[in-house]
């Protein structure tokens, strides 16, 4: 499941679709008209001749997951601070701000007296905040620019003739 690289990609920023029950056919759909990238770990799906642009997740931790696809979609440059907790990590609708009176009695009393810049999610009303958040992110973003490569990793697209790596269970 990629259900945290989906949400660590839409904290950094990125709009990014996490349809948890849909068919493959349904998959390969969505990435076709909205021309998405489709990241899988599934092997059957990424045979499918129609499938254009996708890129296979080898591992199974999200933090590296998070890496190769940074690398391998050459997302280094467009990872901007600016950006950052722009998307709902939960339902991928672009944040709004809003005044910090408005969030009085949504958020803990501490957390109100703590922050003061505040947004919310207009199509699931889930507030947040930057608070300890941030360092997280900081740390994330030091460990996606570390040099250590996932080894063994290379990513695959239909453009190139080469065959799906294999995948060991
Ligand atoms: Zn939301």
């Amino acid at each position: 499941m990629l259900g945290r690289l989906a949400t660590w990609l839409r904290l950094l920023g990125f709009d990014v679709l996490y349809p948890k029950y849909a068919k493959d056919t349904e998959l390969v759909f969505i990435s076709l008209t909205q021309e998405r990238i489709l990241l899988t770990r599934d092997t059957g799906i990424i045979k499918r001749r129609i499938l254009k642009d996708y890129l296979f997740i080898h591992s199974d931790k999200w933090q590296e997951q998070l890496k190769e696809v940074i690398e391998y979609s050459n997302l280094e440059d467009r990872l901007d601070p600016e950006k950052f907790f722009t998307i709902c990590p939960i339902c991928n609708t672009p944040l709004i701000e809003i005044k910090k009176e408005e969030v009085l009695g949504l958020v803990p009393h501490y957390i109100f007296c703590e922050n003061n810049k505040f947004s919310m999610c207009p199509s699931c009303k889930k507030v947040y905040w930057k608070g300890t958040h941030i360092n997280k992110i900081k740390g994330i973003i030091s460990y996606l620019s570390s040099k250590t490569s996932i080894p063994g990793n290379v990513p695959f697209s239909k453009n190139s003739s080469d065959a799906p790596p294999p995948v060991e269970m």
